[in-house]
């Protein structure tokens, strides 16, 4: 299915001439799909979006079309409902993982679209910009950037047994590195998996993990040989692939009461002696913060996506207020006082914007295998623009959905004008995977080559 995705993007791409005349849906996967959209005519222009999309490629154009097409099906209403009650936008996955956009960086070859995460990361955006926010983009994002050091590093073996559920929407993927008392310190993790007969046993707790309570399958980070009997603390560190079983014994996730994003659950995971086979391990045993690295660059540049997104729909949500509100007999819009800080931030998500495709796009040409592959790029090139893109997305958002908020006086507070879960759900990409402090701290350190300060 999703070898056909690729080639309509392919094809899609060849079709389409210039951007204002590309047929709105313009990415069915099948005859009877292109069909279906003739008869029920969707174009993303009938809601005017802010973002300026000169520049895209015509595959991320594409890929942008097709994922807010799906995601018109989920409207406002249906993320503040999944937002109140707490509930996981199943509905949402299934939509995607059955049109093949689970797998849109993963391999052709495991029925994926082999596309980049410059694609993805659009995708992401999509995702985020449509009015799903930051809770529809985290029920879909570590099964796209948790599966790439899976992708590249396990064996053909494990890559097929691994990955083909994920990319049909048959598992989900949730991705295990935080733990309560080492946090940032990520190299001081406790969790340990200790050789045992024929697999290992690992023991510990993670914290923050999303998607526990959904998930089939994790990426696990833990330590299998003690942080006293290594040279450095990168290394004994090894990356798993594990079953996430809550039924089975030894395996334990509680959920945490949290800010925003609540449609997805995030939790406490606990181990106490959970048996994982051999075949769960990731590549070298030892050699597993490098290889989880791969994942974690992807991951900044998909949430940087999000976090625009976000910012954009709350622009969107504030301008069209701004236009409409009449106080003093004129619109709220006229003043200076609301018009300018929405335009500020507006320039800032643009900025962010550039940072944020210049990462994606250094992380997919740094590999070999990328048909634009520059060797040029080094690990730490990409490193510093994927950390910067989500420096700056993230405060490009938090700005955007602050102004808002503020812009829209008492209406900004109110749920059903949902700037407010918005709000709520800007700080994540702040936060996490890596908070501002430590981008702050990396690139005062490694770029301006400052004396460590920590
Ligand atoms: C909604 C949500 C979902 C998440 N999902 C996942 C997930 O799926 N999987 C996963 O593994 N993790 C996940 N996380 C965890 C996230 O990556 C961490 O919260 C994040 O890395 C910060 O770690 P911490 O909370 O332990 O902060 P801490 O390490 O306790 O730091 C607390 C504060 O102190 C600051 N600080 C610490 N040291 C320094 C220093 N030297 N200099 C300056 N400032 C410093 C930090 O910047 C931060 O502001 C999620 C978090 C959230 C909130």
């Amino acid at each position: 299915m999703s070898r056909s995705l690729i080639s309509s993007i392919r094809a899609a791409s060849r079709l389409a001439v210039a951007p204002t005349t590309r047929r709105p849906c313009i990415l069915p996967i099948t005859k009877t799909r292109l069909n279906q959209c003739s008869s029920r005519p969707f174009s993303v222009t009938a809601h005017r979006r802010l973002m300026e999309t000169s520049g895209f490629s015509e595959e991320q154009m594409t890929v942008r079309e097709a994922i807010l097409k799906i995601c018109s099906n989920f409207d406002d209403d249906y993320w503040m409902e999944h937002d109140q009650t707490e509930t996981y936008p199943h509905e949402l996955h299934a939509a995607l993982a059955k049109d093949g956009w689970i797998g849109i960086a993963l391999p052709e070859d495991l029925g994926g679209a082999g596309l980049g995460i410059a694609e993805a990361t659009m995708m992401m955006q999509s995702i985020a910009e449509s009015g799903a926010g930051l809770a529809g983009a985290q029920s879909i994002h570590a099964n796209v950037y948790a599966t790439q050091p899976v992708s590249k590093f396990a064996t053909p073996d494990q890559r097929e047994r691994f990955l083909k559920k994920i990319i049909s929407g048959e598992w989900r993927t949730c991705f295990g590195v935080t733990e309560p008392n080492t946090g940032l310190e990520t190299l001081k993790l406790k969790t340990t998996a200790t050789k045992e007969g024929n697999g290992y046993s690992v023991s510990g707790q993670k914290i923050w993990i999303s998607s526990a309570q959904v998930a089939t399958k994790m990426v696990l980070l833990a330590r299998t040989t003690p942080l006293e009997e290594v040279t450095k603390p990168s290394e004994g560190l090894s990356m798993f692939y594990v079953d996430f079983d809550l039924s089975q014994p030894g395996l334990e996730a509680k959920r945490i009461k949290k800010m925003g994003g609540r449609a997805v659950d995030a939790n406490q995971v606990f181990f106490d002696n959970y048996k994982i086979p051999q075949d769960a391990l990731i590549g070298k045993e030892g050699q597993g913060f490098k290889i989880i690295l791969h994942g974690m660059n992807a991951e900044r540049c998909l949430l940087a996506g999000e976090a625009l997104g976000l910012g954009y729909a709350a622009l969107k949500k504030s301008t069209d207020y701004a236009r409409d509100r009449v106080v003093f007999s004129r619109p709220i819009g006229q003043n200076q006082a609301i018009q300018h800080p929405l335009a500020d931030a507006y320039m800032h998500l643009e900025a962010a914007k550039l940072a944020t495709y210049h990462a994606a796009s250094l992380y997919d040409r740094s590999f070999p295998d990328h048909p634009k592959h520059d060797p040029s790029i080094t690990t730490h090139a990409v490193g510093v623009a994927c950390n910067s893109a989500k420096y700056l997305a993230a405060e490009a958002a938090f700005t955007a959905c602050e102004r808002s908020v503020m812009s829209m006086g008492g209406m900004g507070y109110a749920a059903e004008y949902h700037v407010e879960r918005y709000m709520r759900e800007c700080f994540v990409p702040r936060i996490a995977p890596v908070s501002r402090e430590m981008i702050m701290n990396f690139v005062g350190e490694k770029v301006l080559k400052l004396p460590r300060s920590y």
